[in-house]
């Protein structure tokens, strides 16, 4: 296998296979493998409009009302596929080594926010059924989520259930002054009300902080920024520590929807690793 092919495949985050509406694979950095991705926003509905975000918002989704029944099969035949061929037949994945192919989770990460649909406990519950029916394979389950709607009670239920045997909740931290937030994430909101979320969180669940680190025009985070958000990663840690299972850092690395978004050098992502190592006993990747 060719370092391009790899890097293909980490970049090929296409949510359509074959004629799946919700279940698409996809090799994942961060899951380290294959990870089962679930798109349950395929109208683009989100509580941000993060300025790095790939989704092209200026082509209108699909309103397609969830089937959960249908969302089970997709699943399934995916796994299935997966048994007997490995995914061979995925446009990039036939180049890719075998160890990559390793199935890693199902995550919920799509086109938009998948706690802002209705069904978010529902689909908790299915996945933790399919997670037991295949113990045979170490499935972690997975939800990326920008943190806006983990305050509420239905919400809550389904993180429980998404964390009881091996979960974890990737919530998104790209700020820590409000204006900082509100050109990266374009969101009116309060970044307080993030903070409280991922605090509360944490109390209660396993939970990873991810970060985007980058340019939009001329404007990146600034000292005074970076300071401000290892103020709000420190409230986070020490608001449930047992729970804190690390940083992602990640840049730019695929084409966003809107073009004044740039990567910033990786030392720069580097430099800000660093800095919550030395004030935070914590795990620190950069991807
Ligand atoms: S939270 Fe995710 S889906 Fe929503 S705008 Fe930001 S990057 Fe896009």
């Amino acid at each position: 296998m060719s370092f391009s092919a790899l890097q293909k495949a980490y970049s090929d985050h296409s949510r359509v296979w074959e004629l799946n509406h919700w279940v698409y694979p996809v090799i994942s950095r961060r899951a380290g493998g294959l990870s089962i991705g679930i798109n349950l926003n395929l109208d683009k509905s989100c509580s941000f409009r993060c300025a790095y975000c790939q989704v092209d918002r200026t082509i209108p989704g699909k309103s397609l009302a969830l089937d959960l029944n249908l969302l089970e099969q997709e699943i399934l035949s995916l796994i299935e596929e997966y048994k007997k061929n490995g995914l061979t037949g995925f446009s990039n994945f036939k180049e890719i080594a075998e160890e990559k192919r390793l199935i890693r989770d199902i995550c919920l990460s799509g086109d938009g926010e998948s706690t802002l649909v209705p069904e978010f406990k529902e689909v908790c519950q299915l996945m933790l059924k399919i997670q037991k029916q295949f113990r045979e394979y170490p499935l972690q389950l997975t939800l990326i989520t920008n943190a806006t709607h983990l305050q509420f009670p239905k919400v809550r239920e389904g993180l429980s259930l998404l964390t009881s045997f091996r979960g974890e909740i990737w919530g998104k931290l790209d700020a820590g002054t409000d204006a900082w937030f509100r050109q990266i994430n374009g969101s009116s909101m309060s970044l307080e009300v993030i903070q409280n979320n991922l605090e509360m969180t944490v109390k209660d669940f396993p939970m990873q902080i991810q970060t985007m680190l980058c340019k939009i025009g001329e404007n990146f985070p600034s000292q005074v920024e970076i300071d401000a958000y290892l103020k709000r990663l420190e409230k986070i840690y020490y608001a449930g520590k047992e729970n804190f299972k690390g940083v992602q850092l990640y840049g730019v690395v695929r084409q966003t929807a809107l073009d004044t978004v740039s990567a910033l050098p990786k030392d720069f992502l580097e430099n800000v690793a660093e800095q919550i190592r030395n004030s935070l006993p914590v795990c620190v990747n950069v991807f």
